[in-house]
């Protein structure tokens, strides 16, 4: 059918299919009778054919296409305004629309473009430039390798500036022993185009070292990898961290060697006067007996943490066998259990192989599983632990950094106490973490179990209902040749 307004435009036509706009002509009903190539692009189809008969109004979000009415105050007047266009996956990409009617032989037609809105891309180019330059961290942009942009923070810690580091290249920034490592670190980034994160050391413009945290965030610009790099300077962090391990450290050395004196005199004391005392004083002196224990936990735990804050945990792997650890641990705990009345219920195969670890330091993962157990335990109640092999077809055999082709013993500590809040079940692994900041601990005990079990190549979590007690288990690694 021959469109008057359209054949009076044919020629025109043809100009507008050369358009980066993307235009539309509307009849008075407002269907689609022309459309060009770039708004079928614009919005996501082959062709511009599949838009022929279609409502304009449908290319835009219906609230938008309401406003376009309303803003045209009279006839004839137009509108422009800034608006988004609908994808054909619906997403909006915001345009800017400009729709004018026209009258010609008394029909009225509606002609219509819209305009990718690129003129506010620079507005948010220089807002983002201005939050870099601003920026407390020192920011940098690596292009093929080379430094394309470096704010201001960047500079003052370097002491280069912007072009003399892309000049220099950022090996420049990093002491020479270091400079492997830091080049692999950008290639993994690179690779695996995620976030990767890093502590390295910076040495700047006067020979100057320190210690920073490199976080490198890989982009695509134009189908290339962008680089984006934040350098913080976490030395004096760092340093303080340092000093309040050695802090640590040192005010638990000094507690220990009074408190084994405290310790034997108690235990001379409870051996040479039991026969000359009253039953309450026995039980004034069996419960200094146990506080003293349980102060030496909490020094034991803050010195491990110490440790392992600072690096220094080295362990001694040998074949260790759980079950005997286990009975240790209840025999050192045995005072307590008796006090509460406890029951600890052992499910234990007889034939079971030793794992490869640190008997110390497992030691002290039952230690500070149990003493929890003990802790939350109502008086009377009882603790099961259950220790077997765990199932080849386990989940828990699949996660990240569980060693593939060897064998796991699985350990459960349940207990009957009141449970753990679902949202705390991974947050108390945390140091200084838990449920009720005014009860009993300091919250290291779970820290560590985790940063032993995590040295081992093991897992350790949590299971439990509120009012049906916790269930701790820990996977270790078989020793294979054993
Ligand atoms: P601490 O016992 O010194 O507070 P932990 O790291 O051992 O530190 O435990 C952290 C927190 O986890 C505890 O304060 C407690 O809230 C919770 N928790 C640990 N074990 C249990 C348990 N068996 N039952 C209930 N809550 C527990």
């Amino acid at each position: 059918m021959e469109i008057p307004f359209l054949s009076a435009v044919k020629d025109s036509l043809e100009l507008l299919e050369e358009f980066q706009e993307g235009v539309w002509i509307a009849d008075d009903r407002g269907r689609i009778v022309f459309a060009n190539r770039a708004l079928a692009r614009l919005i996501g189809r082959d062709g511009p054919e599949g838009l022929s008969g279609r409502p304009w109004r449908e290319m835009f979000p219906a609230d938008e296409a309401a406003r376009f009415t309303r803003l045209r105050p009279e006839a004839g007047a137009g509108t422009v305004t800034e608006s988004s266009i609908l994808a054909s996956d619906n997403r909006q990409i915001p345009v800017t629309v400009a729709i004018f009617p026209r009258t010609v032989d008394e029909d009225t037609w509606h002609v219509g473009s819209v305009l990718p809105a690129i003129a506010s891309k620079p507005r948010a180019e220089t807002a983002s430039r201005q939050v870099m330059d601003n920026s407390v961290d020192g920011i940098c942009v690596v292009e093929d390798g080379r430094v394309v942009y470096a704010n201001r923070r960047f500079e003052e810690m370097t002491g280069y500036t912007a072009s003399q580091v892309s000049h220099l290249g950022l090996d420049r920034l990093v002491p020479q022993k270091d400079r492997a490592t830091v080049a692999q670190v950008f290639s993994d980034a690179r690779k695996v185009l995620a976030p990767v994160r890093h502590e390295i050391r910076v040495v700047n413009r006067s020979g100057h070292e320190f210690e920073c945290e490199l976080r490198i965030v890989p982009t695509e610009s134009n189908s290339r990898t962008v680089l984006l790099c934040f350098l913080r300077d976490v030395s004096e962090l760092r340093q303080a961290e340092r000093m309040r391990t050695d802090f640590i450290a040192m005010v638990s050395h000094d507690l220990r060697t009074p408190l084994a004196a405290i310790k034997e005199a108690m235990s001379l004391l409870s051996e040479t006067a039991a026969s000359r005392l009253e039953e309450r004083q026995r039980r004034y002196l069996s419960i200094a007996r146990e506080e003293i224990d349980r102060l030496n936990r909490m020094i034991d735990n803050l010195v491990e943490v110490s440790r392992m804050d600072a690096g220094r945990v080295v362990l001694r792997l040998d074949a260790v066998d759980l079950p005997e650890l286990l009975s240790t641990a209840i025999e050192s705990l045995s005072l307590l259990v008796s006090k509460r009345d406890l029951i600890i219920e052992r499910n234990i195969p007889s034939r079971l192989p030793p794992v490869i670890g640190d008997r110390d330091r497992l030691l002290r993962v039952f230690n500070n599983l149990l003493d929890n157990a003990i802790k939350y335990t109502p008086r009377g109640g009882t603790i099961r632990v259950d220790i077997g092999l765990v199932d080849p077809g386990a989940k828990v055999l699949t996660e990240k950094e569980i060693l593939t082709n060897t064998g796991y013993v699985k350990v459960t500590i349940a207990d009957d106490g009141p449970g753990i809040p679902a949202e705390f079940l991974d947050r108390i692994f945390g140091k200084f973490e838990r449920v009720d900041p005014h009860g009993p601990g300091i919250g290291l005990g779970l820290a560590i179990v985790r940063s032993i079990i995590d040295m081992h190549h093991g897992k350790v979590w949590a299971e439990s209902k509120l009012g049906e007690g916790a269930r701790f288990s820990f996977i270790l690694p078989i020793k294979e040749d054993a």
